[in-house]
């Protein structure tokens, strides 16, 4: 065995922290490989849900989204010529027989609040159809942003939220509603609450008038139309009748049976609009009681239980009493400006820009 000599000892650690340098170097590639490898994996299978569940529906989301995009256009036009038919129906058949039937003070108040409710509805739907409903800017001035949009990747303002049919950010975003192909948002938020109550209000109006004349186009007609062809309509009628029918119905003609089709076309729409447009429209009405939108309140609710296990009370930063989010949202201050803006046709813009938000924001525990 050969000695080892004071030389070959220090040739021999030289090596050895040479081979200990190379490995360190080629661990640390390794690593870093393992890093880049992780993140183009991460990138690659990025999505902006918050659960796997969402991740697997969004084909369908596309879907929708394409289709409420595309059909947007159907769905306003279908809006427009169901008014249209009742509108008509009302004219041709609703209005004579009120005017025929009641004394003229009560004619001419029917046909004043009738054609108000009209005006209302058209009014308010042309607004909330065309009214742009806000864009953040690009750059706000001096505003305390709470995000970044993860789509369009800029700033946004408190109450924005990205809308995926619009593909934009739209300022105090609430929901698409496909019936008026268009966001609701900051600013045309009261032209769509005003609609629906208006509309509800219209339908609840034409189902009450026309009732009497469904009642008898739909239970009695056919008993009477049987009645009044065995026995002779002309000489058995009372006058009353003959005012609703001025022939028998369901009898032979044509014209008695597009009558009937007619009324009861009318308040079966009008009736079946009142429940689902009434449930809707209620909906939204508390959501305002309570100063959060449709989207906020799914983000409320989500802070409440975060906040809840923290043994902290989540505030609605918000909500500033039932009144005064009413008072914000349509933009009245007292009872002359809520005649002059709320009950007459009104082009007011809503309080604040969309994009400054006063709130109320404090922290308070649980008891
Ligand atoms: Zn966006
Ligand atoms: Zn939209």
């Amino acid at each position: 065995m050969t000695k080892l000599g004071s030389n070959d000892l220090v040739i021999l650690v030289l090596k050895m922290r040479t081979i200990w340098f190379r490995c360190s170097i080629s661990c640390a590639k390794i690593k870093q490989w393992f890093q880049y490898m992780r993140l183009c994996y991460k990138s690659l299978t990025y999505n902006s849900f918050d659960s796997t569940v969402e991740s697997a529906f969004e084909p369908i989301f596309c879907i929708v989204d394409f289709s409420v995009r595309w059909f947007g256009v159907a769905f306003v036009t279908t809006v427009l010529c169901l008014i249209t038919s009742v509108v008509v129906i009302f004219y041709l058949h609703i209005l004579p027989y009120v005017l025929r039937t009641h004394s003229t003070l009560y004619s001419h108040l029917h046909v004043l609040y009738g054609h108000y409710l009209l005006m209302m509805i058209l009014f308010h739907y042309y607004k909330a159809v065309r009214t742009d409903p806000g864009k953040p800017p690009l750059q706000p001035p001096g505003v305390p942003l709470t995000s970044l949009c993860k789509r369009c990747i800029l700033p946004k303002p408190p109450r924005t939220h990205h809308c995926s049919v619009c593909k934009n950010c739209r300022l105090k975003m609430d929901h698409h509603c496909p019936w008026i192909n268009n966001c609701v948002g900051h600013f045309n938020h009261r032209y769509f609450m005003s609609f629906c109550i208006f509309m509800v209000m219209g339908t609840i109006y034409v189902s009450l008038s026309s009732w009497v004349l469904f009642n008898d186009c739909f239970n009695l007609g056919e008993k009477v139309a049987r009645m009044y062809s065995m026995i002779g309509w002309q000489d058995n009628a009372d006058e009353e009748t003959k005012i609703r029918h001025p022939s028998p119905p369901n009898t032979c003609t044509g014209k008695d049976r597009s009558y009937n089709s007619s009324v009861v076309y009318l308040w079966i729409l009008c009736s079946a609009v009142t429940v689902a447009l009434g449930l809707l429209t209620l909906w939204h009405m508390l959501l305002i009681c309570r100063g959060e939108t449709s989207i906020e309140k799914l983000i409320n609710e989500k802070d409440t239980i975060r906040l809840r296990k923290r043994n902290v009370k989540f505030v609605n930063p918000y909500h500033f009493g039932i009144v005064e989010n009413w008072k914000m949202l349509l933009g009245f201050s007292n009872w002359k400006s809520f005649l002059r803006k709320v009950v007459l046709p009104s082009t007011h813009l809503p309080d604040g820009d969309g994009i400054v938000w006063k709130s109320n924001y404090k922290t308070s525990f649980i008891a």
